[in-house]
């Protein structure tokens, strides 16, 4: 008789405890499972063993086919204001929580099947999910993960062999997605929704635990809660302005307590720079453009406040004010990190990184160096050049061979202008000016998942050639690194891509 190992240890989560926050919800059964990808260095992080995974029990248990030992598949409750109206129950429709996982951190993370089959959230949906926009969650978090911004990731994807209709019938895959958790701002919109304190009181003892531990010790645990997750939020947020990341659907119910990047049905990196941005098919307000994403953000932050007030204090009008006093630290600390961000991209001098500079010189240079970020991307707005391009190319403009930078912008001459303040200012740092260019090449990728670049991968996924997938994750996963032969994962969509759309709900 042999003894097999379990496929995952899971440890109970103390969030299925929480009276009327979930749902058990058993997955549905596939017909003909097949791995697509298996992320070995998040199994890795995970201590998950690979051969296992791969095996047709491992393969089964990723779709949820067989349900592995020691999980207890829910659904997770949450409400969501989505487009800015409120909805009381969302929820997992098309995915649930398998259990909890201690990474090699012992860190615990969520393992959660997405497209796994209908749950008691579905209301009228079919509960499935395409192969394209589950391999799309693979490679976008991989893209953000590697460029360092926190994100949740997938741990797999596998086709089932089922068909799910859609506009045309596609192909359908499950995605084992890794999140340091699910909970999200809905999640307390839920629970406050419900009218039992202590409902919402163990919801935010468990957000507490999982993410911000800090908070136990401070005089008010559940504010220093909530000051943690509008500290890691405006961070989040400042990550994404930096690298022209466009969330795309930035509802209550997308938006996550841990910090981490979630849901990427209709995201894009941003071409040519301009905070009107915006990708989704359904987003006509512009509503989640990429220059309304803090502002967004901080309002998603107010619904959390609002369903966190008897949390705060007893008297409603003690609790708001003390609310209010933290979510107006939103702007301060988003813009603060984004400053330091553009000033890196910038190759000027940084808090941390450059101990040589000491702060009182970056405290007289701060206004020059800030109408230096500004006037950048004022010509880049007026001349519709490419965000990622542009900041990469100016790390050779310092190397001495401008053309490249001067090459994206259709006047020149502004440029030109631009480059010799931003240079003189560069001079005056004293730094060598090949240790600079380094610097900026360490913080302005090269390689980001261009939307032609996803869509083509994609495209080919759904026909059955995974290359394309398995390259482009590849390159993205050093996205700082120019490497020679992939010098097409550099370059802008072709001009015959045209203006790309996205949508939600795939
Ligand atoms: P999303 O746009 O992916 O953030 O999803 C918004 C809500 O719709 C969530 O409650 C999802 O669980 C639900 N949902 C999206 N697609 C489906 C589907 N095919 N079946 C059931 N629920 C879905
Ligand atoms: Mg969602």
């Amino acid at each position: 008789m042999s003894i097999e190992a379990p496929l995952f240890a899971f440890e109970r989560s103390g969030f299925l405890d929480l009276e009327g926050m979930s749902a058990r919800s058993t997955p549905a059964k596939v017909s003909a499972p097949e791995l697509l990808v298996l992320n070995d260095g998040l199994a890795g992080e995970l201590g998950l063993d690979v051969d296992l995974l791969r095996s047709p029990a491992g393969v089964e248990a990723l779709t949820g086919h067989e349900v592995p030992d020691g999980a207890e598949p829910a659904a997770q409750a949450y409400a969501g204001h989505q487009f800015g109206s409120y909805s009381p129950r969302l929820g997992d429709g098309r995915a649930v929580l398998l259990g909890e996982l201690r990474d090699a951190d012992g860190v615990p993370r969520d393992l959660h099947l997405k497209g796994s089959g209908r749950t008691p959230f579905a209301r009228g949906g079919d509960g499935l999910a395409a192969v394209g926009p589950m391999l799309r969650e693979y490679v976008m978090g991989e893209a953000m993960h590697a460029l360092g911004i926190p994100t949740t990731r997938a741990l797999a994807v596998v086709a089932t062999g089922d068909q799910v209709a859609r506009d045309t019938m596609l192909p359908g895959a499950v995605l084992a997605r890794v999140a340091s958790s699910h909970l999200r701002v809905g999640s307390f919109q839920y629970a406050a929704s419900l009218g039992d304190p202590v409902v919402l009181r163990g919801l935010a003892d468990h957000a507490i635990a999982r993410h911000h531990p800090a908070a136990v010790e401070a005089d008010h645990r559940y504010l220093a809660l909530f000051e943690s997750v509008v500290t890691t939020q405006a961070s989040l947020v400042a990550r994404w302005m930096l690298v022209g990341f466009v969330h795309g659907v930035l509802n209550t119910d997308n938006v996550t307590i841990s910090g981490e990047t979630i849901d990427f049905g209709p995201c894009a990196f941003m071409e040519a720079f301009d905070p009107a941005t915006v990708f989704s098919s359904i987003d006509h307000a512009g509503r989640y453009a990429y220059g309304n994403q803090p502002q967004i953000t901080q309002w998603n932050l107010a619904r959390l406040a609002e369903a966190m007030l008897p949390l705060f204090d007893p008297d409603t009008d003690r609790a708001v004010a003390m609310a209010t006093e933290v979510l107006e630290t939103f702007e301060v600390r988003m813009r603060a990190e984004w400053a330091v961000g553009m000033r890196a991209k910038l190759g000027l001098p940084v808090p941390a990184d450059d101990s040589t500079v000491d702060d009182a010189t970056l405290a007289d240079d701060a206004p020059a160096d800030t109408a230096l970020v500004e006037d950048l991307l004022g010509l880049m707005r007026a001349q519709r050049v490419e965000f990622t391009s542009c900041f990469r190319a100016l790390s050779s403009v310092v190397r001495g061979d401008p053309d490249p930078a001067r090459a994206l912008f259709a006047e020149p001459d502004a440029f030109d202008a631009w480059s010799a303040r931003w240079l003189d200012a560069l001079s005056r740092v004293g730094r060598p000016l090949d240790a600079t260019a380094d610097a900026m090449d360490r913080v302005n990728p090269v390689y980001v998942a261009r939307n032609h670049l996803v869509e083509e991968a994609l495209a080919a996924a759904t026909a059955g050639d995974l290359d394309p997938v398995t390259r482009l994750v590849d390159v993205l996963s050093r996205p700082f690194d120019e490497r020679p032969g992939l010098e097409r994962y550099a370059e802008p969509a072709p001009a015959d891509f045209g203006r790309y759309v996205t949508f939600c709900g795939t």
